[in-house]
């Protein structure tokens, strides 16, 4: 089989960030869909890559460990998703650490936010629903206003309240570009741009981040996710052309009831793509 032709996907959350099944219950429905080689990349956090890779051994799936970061460029909110990297690095660990720091004081400024405009309890509320305490996510928010009847879905909730300039959006500083590639590659690993068309980047903005990302170290870019239109593929297929980016495929699955993509059921890679996981079949857990 051709490489471009594998059912990978390299990226999905579990409740250890703002997903509601467990790892072990990804790792299950992942190859329950066909999935052939699985990563689980919760945000900021690398807490659940032991549990997922041996669940996913046990089913006999292979498995590369994944994290998404949250990283500030340019006064916006990107995502880079690392793979492949030694789960027990300590300079990762802590970097990782540092950067969930400021989630607990961030909630904190959204509650007091959403208070204001008559949303009372709300940090209360999302905490209920984040299963890691260090990882209160805008996620756990949105399902508490939907528990409460504030909104009838979790994207109405962002529409209204969480998305930048809404009542309940509290702009925070999360990692610098640099520093998270630098963990993810000193951790032996391989970093990623995530759903580059979720921006909102002007094409100049876009040049100038994947420019800057490619200059320290990034090799890789999302072309086939769940947060990417269709329309969307065609476009950054040629970009990973452009700047010789190794390109990567992954739901973006978060629940069974929210998530519109499930694992394992978008469409292949383009095959005059290089696949991520070309250059990263050393650091594949195989069964
Ligand atoms: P945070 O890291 O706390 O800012 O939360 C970001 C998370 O919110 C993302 O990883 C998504 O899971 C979720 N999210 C962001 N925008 C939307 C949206 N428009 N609809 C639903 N979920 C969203
Ligand atoms: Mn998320
Ligand atoms: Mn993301
Ligand atoms: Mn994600």
């Amino acid at each position: 089989m051709e490489a471009f032709a594998l059912n990978a996907d390299l990226h999905c959350h579990s409740d250890v960030s703002d997903g509601t099944l467990s790892p072990e219950s990804v790792a299950a429905r992942a190859h329950a869909n066909g999935v052939q080689l699985w990563s689980l990349t919760d945000h900021d956090e690398i807490g659940g890559q032991h549990r997922a890779r041996r669940a996913a051994l046990e089913l006999g799936m292979p498995f590369l460990s994944g994290v998404e970061i949250s990283v500030t460029f340019a006064g916006k909110t990107v995502h880079i998703v690392g793979l492949g990297f030694d789960i027990d690095d300590p300079a990762l660990r802590q970097g990782l650490a540092a950067t969930r720091g400021g989630r607990g004081q961030r909630a904190r400024e959204m509650a007091q936010a959403l208070a204001a405009v008559g949303i009372e309890g709300a940090y209360e509320g999302a905490l209920k629903y984040a299963g890691n305490p260090e990882l209160v996510s805008r996620t756990h928010f949105a399902r508490f206003l939907v528990e409460t009847g504030v909104c009838a879905s979790t994207p109405e909730v962002f529409r209204h309240y969480l998305a930048e300039g809404k009542p309940g959006f509290v702009p925070h500083r999360w990692a610098a570009l640099a520093d998270a590639v630098r963990w993810v590659r000193g951790a032996g690993g391989m970093a990623v741009i995530a759903h580059p068309g979720r921006y909102h980047f002007t094409p100049l903005e876009e040049h100038a981040f994947f420019s800057d990302f490619k200059a320290l170290g990034g090799e890789g870019v999302e072309v086939i996710t769940g947060s990417h239109r269709p329309e969307e593929y065609g476009r950054y297929a040629d970009l990973a052309l452009e700047f010789g980016f190794y390109a990567s495929r992954g739901s973006d699955f978060h629940s069974p009831d929210e998530s519109h993509t499930d694992l394992g059921t978008l469409p292949l890679l383009p095959s005059k793509l290089i696949p991520v996981w070309e250059m990263l079949a050393e650091r594949v857990h195989t069964p």
